[in-house]
């Protein structure tokens, strides 16, 4: 490989149906056109490295839209919890549907209306560990089903580099914004990369998902940095 294949931006678009294919399954879209305006449903990625409170906002959302009568449903993926539930560091816990590779995030809404369970927009909470196709799935939830999807996550791994999930977002999504809450580098600079640390040391290789924590006894923990001590690999005074 030279390196400007290297360089190149990577196709991460999954085939799309053709004429014949029917993906909306007789959801409420297909309800809508009869009649019933849209209401204009949209795919918002929200990002940042790890500790920024992706998670609290989250589950604040989730709140702020259920206060105001909407129904939601809440889906994770290696929450830290390692259980079907999103955690925060800051106590906060809510039952979540655990996003398997079978799972279609489509079916689950489906689903949910054949009980006669309204769902009105979809939390994804880890979003950057889902697959491509469920990237795929949150953009027909919003285009054919008229369901908001409101993704959280990572954008980079370890080595900077986007996760798959994070890259088909920041492509698909209608609106995409950083997380205002700053994380710190131990230098005071601001925190955008998450260092993997092994046995003190900063590694640059390796599987892309590796659960870790963010406390210092971990076997294998992340470290949020900024850019110039990433590069460096320099954990600061207290590594
Ligand atoms: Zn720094």
């Amino acid at each position: 490989m030279t390196d400007d294949a290297a360089a190149a931006p990577i196709c991460l678009a999954l085939p799309l149906p053709g004429p014949g294919d029917d993906r909306t399954g007789g959801c409420a879209a297909a309800r809508a056109v009869n009649g019933r305006p849209l209401h204009a449903a949209a795919l918002k990625f929200f990002w940042g490295p790890m500790d920024c409170g992706k998670s609290t906002m989250a589950l604040q959302m989730n709140y702020n839209h259920a206060r105001q009568g909407r129904r939601g449903l809440v889906t994770t993926r290696i929450d830290r919890s390692l259980g079907p539930q999103v955690t925060t560091r800051i106590g906060l816990a809510h039952s979540a549907v655990e996003v398997t590779d079978q799972l279609d995030l489509r079916d689950l809404v489906r689903d949910a209306w054949a009980e006669g369970v309204r769902v009105d927009y979809l939390i994804c909470d880890e979003a950057s560990f889902y697959d491509l196709a469920h990237i795929e799935q949150m953009a027909d939830l919003v285009d054919n089903f008229d369901v908001d999807v409101y993704a959280f996550g990572l954008a980079t791994d370890f080595r900077s580099c986007l996760f798959p999930a994070a890259q088909r977002l920041f492509e698909l999504a209608d609106e995409v914004a950083r997380i205002q809450v700053e994380v710190l580098c131990w230098c005071g600079r601001e925190g955008r990369l998450n260092a993997r640390v092994v046995e003190g040391r900063v590694v640059r290789e390796g599987e892309q998902v590796v659960i870790g924590d963010t406390v210092d006894s971990a076997d294998v923990r992340y470290q949020v940095l900024c850019r110039r001590h990433y590069r460096s690999g320099d954990l600061g005074p207290r590594a």
